[in-house]
């Protein structure tokens, strides 16, 4: 059953919300269901072709913000990226409609827009990265095969390391509800500025250390970090829910990181280390 939440607590600095939001429907891509894919993946055939075939010029003009929202440019681009997600092995069609939906080049300095659909990491301030395409997309899907729902939706999910806020966007898509947790104070305020045009009533930005999960959303369906420790920390498997899925990078002794997968069964914890990635590191504290 879902408890209604009251907005976190900021009396002490410590934890402080986005503010009450307006409770306007979440924005939805602009394509209708299922369609979405199939016509988005028809605009980036097109732009391809205008191009004599590779449609590289496309990624290298700039994005004109406003200028083109829904089917211009930047949709054909997004195709473009989304079926490129696909051919990498990426089958869940809810992560990928997801993750078409998103317009990530509005989330990057307006220098690196122009790369905004390319399979990189980019730097978004504070000595930190917006994880690449590919990395969100393969979490979000483990996050999805995780699901015991039938719904096929996940319920209320817990993000550490909010960043710039696109992986929340993203997110928002296919969670009931995202709390998503920042332990840097300008990442925060970046992050609810990038989001605050979306309208996205349903994430739920944090400002903390979220080593220590955010318990008064807990159990949570789903938890993922963008940020990798040596360990998990307890308060995130506690906070998980029994079925629930927690994705997050772990180090290891020599200090490479894994993607781990921790699910919450009846009977237990049952952790299954994948392949290896790079995030940045988990810290504690606030900064
Ligand atoms: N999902 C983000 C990626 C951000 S990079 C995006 O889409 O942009 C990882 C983030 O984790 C960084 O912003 C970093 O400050 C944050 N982080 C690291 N340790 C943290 C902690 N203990 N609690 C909350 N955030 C943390």
């Amino acid at each position: 059953m879902k408890t209604p939440l009251k907005p976190p607590f900021d009396s002490a600095g410590k934890l402080s919300s986005a503010g009450s939001r307006p409770a306007f429907p979440v924005q939805l891509n602009s394509g209708k269901g299922n369609s979405f894919a199939t016509k988005t993946v028809a605009a980036a055939a097109r732009a391809t072709s205008n191009n004599g075939g590779n449609g590289q010029n496309d990624l290298k003009k700039p994005f004109q913000p406003g200028a083109s929202d829904g089917f211009g440019l930047d949709s054909a681009v997004r195709a473009r990226m989304v079926r490129r997600l696909a051919e990498q092995g990426v089958l869940d069609a809810r992560v990928l409609a997801a993750m078409g939906a998103v317009q990530r080049h509005h989330f990057v300095d307006t220098a690196l827009a122009n790369m905004a659909y390319e399979d990189t990491s980019l730097p978004i301030g504070f000595g930190q990265t917006i994880s690449k395409p590919s990395v969100v997309a393969r979490m979000l899907e483990l996050l999805q095969q995780g699901l015991t729902d039938a719904s096929g939706r996940l319920g209320r999910v817990l993000e550490i390391g909010t960043g710039c806020g696109y992986q929340a966007a993203v997110l928002s898509h296919l969670a009931t509800e995202v709390y998503s947790m920042e332990r840097l104070r300008g990442l925060h305020d970046k992050a609810r500025e990038n989001l605050r045009p979306l309208r996205l009533a349903n994430v739920h930005l944090l400002f903390g250390d979220g080593m220590h999960g955010f318990a008064k959303g807990a159990p949570y369906a789903a938890i993922i970090a963008a940020a990798g420790g040596e360990a998990i920390p307890p308060a995130w498997t506690e906070q998980l829910a029994v079925g629930g899925r927690l994705v997050a990078p772990l180090q290891d002794a020599s200090g490479a990181q894994a993607l781990a997968v921790i699910d919450r069964t009846p009977q237990g914890i049952r952790q299954t280390l994948l392949e290896a990635v790079h995030f940045v590191p988990l810290k504690s504290g606030i900064g």
